[in-house]
Parts: C-alpha cells; structure tokens; sequence
C-alpha cells in the first residue's frame, strides 16, 4: 500500500518503522509553564518539545499537577491549525467560539485546542467509548481549562445540532497505519477489511458532523493512517458533496511534511522518516455561506444564573461562571455558555457539564481535585502548603498526611508542589485526610521511586 503513493514518500517511511519513536510533551500554557532553554522544539508547536528519552512520567508530581501533556509530535500541529483557524473565525463570530472535538479521547488534540482558542471560547469534548470517556474527564480537568465540557456518545449525535458549531474538529477512528511503531496491536489488527470499514465510519461521521458545522464555520478532519481512501478521499469527498472549501494551511512549510496525494484539495501528511513524529493527516474544510440569524439567536449573552456562593469564594473572575448542581456534584460552567451546554444535553449525554468544583457533604461543599487543578481557581482563597518530593508522592498515592506544618489552620487545605496546586487535603490537627480521588491514586511501589523528580520541563534533548 505505501509503495503505490511514491517510493520518495514511502521508502524513507518504511526504513523509519524499524526505528524507535521520540518521546515529546506539550508544556501546558493555561499553567503559565514555560519551555526550558536549550529544548529541541517541535517545529509547529511553540510549547512543544522532545525529551532526550522516555522518563517514568508517573513518578513526576508535575504530570499529575497537569503541567505538561506527553503527546506525539505531529499530533501537535492541532496547537497551529486551531491557532490559524480561529484567528480567521475569531473577528466574524461575534462571540465566544464554539468547538466542538468529536473523537476526543484521550484528549491530546482537546487540550491543544483549549490552549489556543480564546478564553472565552468553549470546548465540547466528545467520546463514544466509556473508559476512554472516563480518561478523556480526566485529562480535560488536569489541563485546568475552565471552558470545557465532555460528552459521551456516538459522535454522530450532534448532526441534530444544525449549524451550532464554529469548528467542529473529526479526529477519526482510522486504521491506525501511522501508530503501527509505537502500538503493535495496530499491526495486528490491520487488514484490508478494518480500512474500508473505518472509512464507513468516518464517511457517515463527517456527513453528520457536517450539519453540526455552521455556514461560514471550519471542519478539521485528521487520522492516524497513511491510505488515500480514509484520507484524501474523504476530503474530496466533502469538498465534491457539500462543496466544502480546503483551506491552504501551508503546512508544508515544515520541512518533511508532504501535501496530499492524488487531490487538488489542501490536505497535508506527516509521516516518520520524513518528520520527527509519527503518522498523521490533516485539512481543514470551510462550510460555504454566512452565518445565519438562527445561529446567532441560539447564544446566552447575559449570564443565566446566577453563580453561586462557593464559586465567587474561590474562583478568579467569579462572575463569568454560573453554578449547576447535579447528583450532588458542584459544576461551575461558563456562564455565556450554559444555555449552549443545556442545548447540548438534549443532544448527546453530558458527563462532564463545566469543571466540577465541589461534592456535597451532608451540609458541607467539599472541594475537589478538579478544583485543585482549575486555572481558575482562587489559590490564595484556601490555606496552601508547600509539600516536598517524597510528600507529593504519598499525598498521590492516596496515604493520609502525617506532618503538616505547625500554624496550617484545621480544614480543608491545599496541598502544592512547585508553587502548584498538586490537591486537597483535610487538616484535623493531628494528621491530614487525603482528598485526592481513589480512582486517580498512583499504583507505584514507593521502592521504585527515584530519589528526585524525573521533571522533564526541565530536560532537553
Ligand atoms: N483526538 C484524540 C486525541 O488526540 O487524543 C484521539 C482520537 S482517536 C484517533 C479516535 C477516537 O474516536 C477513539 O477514542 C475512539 O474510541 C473514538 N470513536 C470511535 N467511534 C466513535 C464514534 N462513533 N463517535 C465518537 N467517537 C468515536
């Protein structure tokens, strides 16, 4: 298959395969993390890098802290084509973008997003397998981003939300030809059957996706595979149908990165041997025509509700978010979104309605881990405590805290690393009981520990 798009494209791609992949993390700029000097940048991605090799990431508080996400380098350029594209959106919109990602998880592509849209944008983060739903909250809650919301359901579903997205990115289920060096079961399962069906799927996603697309509004279409069927063809296939329009997005400016094949579309491709990055395809397709009155009336632009007690104590500008309550979670939700977040419900399965801030206690509002690590959050609102490695790492490993410093005040206290928010815990003089999420505790044998940090924001290849 790779021989008939060119052997200049496939020789280079296939002696690559024999070699090992690089390791690269995006620093996450919604936590004001900085890129080290010296670090091998990725060339599309400002706060992209590569790691000289793999480090045990789970035994850096920082990865827990959400300071940083590991994700593969070509993945990366989603942080340039959102860029581009919502600086083109951004001026006609008139309001805060909406984005809606339809196969999310585990949420690479969602977080990159999240860094470079407005902040007064909002992020739909979608997902149709359960677990990997589950992975995807959490990888959106560690990013910090107050602007978020994550669905679960087939991503089909939003076809009944006619013209209600700015840019609705597919980063479709594919054969997976581009992740055959990094994951072996794609070798495993590849076969000419799983292409043609995964191009089904993905004919009758983006035909849905489509109508969730406003006039005027930008598709994102990508995978990881290296075929023309699940890739061009689906591009022309849009652009021949609904008469999308390919925006040129220059990536071939990078070195190493190829345009598509066989197509008169903008469609770009990165592969291994060619970049230093595993496989990826993207373009980006413009839905013909003007955004319509409808459209506009669908918005909240005053606050709905009113935000609550505990959000005006320990949010940064209390005032853009409303309070929801739900099955005795505290959310705290855009409040220029929240109509947009309930039409949304009537669509799909919302797991996750806005950041979940606090869980009722009999009359008591427990903050959460999510709270915690909220670049929204107020740090100075809660009595914060410096903890050291060894500290941080029993904290996330769940055990309560024997020691905390003489004068902490009793009651729910927040435990930092780094001058970061690391979780909460609750002072009851004594000792300290541990808030942090069973479900998230660390499994890492304190023997296997290093004696200091991996801390790989500090590295350079
Ligand atoms: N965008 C993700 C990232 O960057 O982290 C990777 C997405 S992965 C390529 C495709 C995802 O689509 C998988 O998680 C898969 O479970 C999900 N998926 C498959 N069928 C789907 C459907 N009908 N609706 C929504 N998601 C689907």
């Amino acid at each position: 298959m790779l021989r008939s798009l060119g052997d200049g494209y496939a020789m280079p791609l296939i002696e690559a395969l024999a070699t090992p992949p690089s390791v690269s993390i995006r620093a996450n700029t919604l936590k004001d993390r900085t890129v080290p000097d010296g670090a091998a940048l990725v060339p599309w991605c400002d706060n992209g890098f590569y790691l000289p090799s793999r480090p045990l990431f789970a035994a850096d508080p920082a990865w827990h802290q959400g300071l940083y996400y590991v994700q593969d380098a070509s993945s990366m350029v989603y942080s340039h084509v959102v860029a581009m594209i919502s600086r083109m959106l951004e001026p006609q919109a008139g309001h805060g973008l909406r984005y809606l990602d339809a196969c999310a998880a585990p949420g690479g592509k969602s977080t990159a997003a999240l860094e470079v849209l407005p902040a007064d944008a909002l992020v739909v983060a979608n997902e149709y397998d359960r677990h990997r739903a589950n992975i995807l909250a959490e990888n959106i809650a560690k990013s910090g981003a107050p602007n978020a919301v994550v669905t679960r359901g087939d991503a089909a579903r939003f076809g009944r939300m006619r013209d209600a997205f700015d840019i609705v990115a597919v980063d479709a289920p594919c054969s997976g030809e581009g992740m055959m060096r990094k994951e072996p079961e794609a070798v495993r399962q590849w076969s000419e059957a799983l292409v043609a069906d995964c191009a089904a799927t993905q004919r009758r996603l983006l035909e849905s996706l489509w109508e969730a697309l406003r006039p005027g509004g930008v598709l994102i279409y990508s995978t990881c595979t290296f075929n023309r069927l699940e890739n061009e063809e689906q591009v022309d296939f849009l652009v021949g149908e609904y008469g999308a329009e390919s925006i040129d997005l220059g990536l071939d400016s990078f070195g190493g990165v190829f345009r598509g094949f066989g197509t008169d579309s903008h469609c770009y491709r990165f592969a291994p041997g060619h970049v230093d990055g595993e496989g990826l395809f993207v373009a980006a397709l413009r839905k013909p025509g003007e955004p319509t009155g409808s459209v506009q009336s669908q918005r909240c632009q005053a606050p709905c509700q009113k935000s609550g007690d505990f959000i005006s104590r320990h949010l940064l500008d209390a005032s853009g978010f409303v309070e929801t309550r739900i099955a005795g979670t505290v959310y705290a939700q855009p409040a220029a979104h929240a109509a947009f977040i309930a039409s949304v419900g009537k669509a799909t399965d919302v797991m996750r309605p806005g950041v979940a801030v606090a869980a009722e206690k009999g009359r008591d509002l427990v903050p959460t881990q999510e709270l915690a690590l909220s670049a929204a959050l107020d740090i100075s609102s809660f009595a914060c405590v410096e903890a050291d490695y060894q500290t941080a790492m029993t904290y996330l490993r769940g055990e309560s805290l024997q020691e905390l410093p003489e004068g902490t005040p009793k009651g729910f206290v927040l435990l930092c690393y780094g001058g970061k928010p690391l979780g909460f815990a609750k002072n009851i003089g004594r000792r300290a009981n541990n808030l942090y999420p069973d479900a998230m505790r660390l499994r890492l044998d304190p023997r296997n520990l290093p004696a200091t940090p991996p801390n790989p924001l500090t590295q350079a290849k």
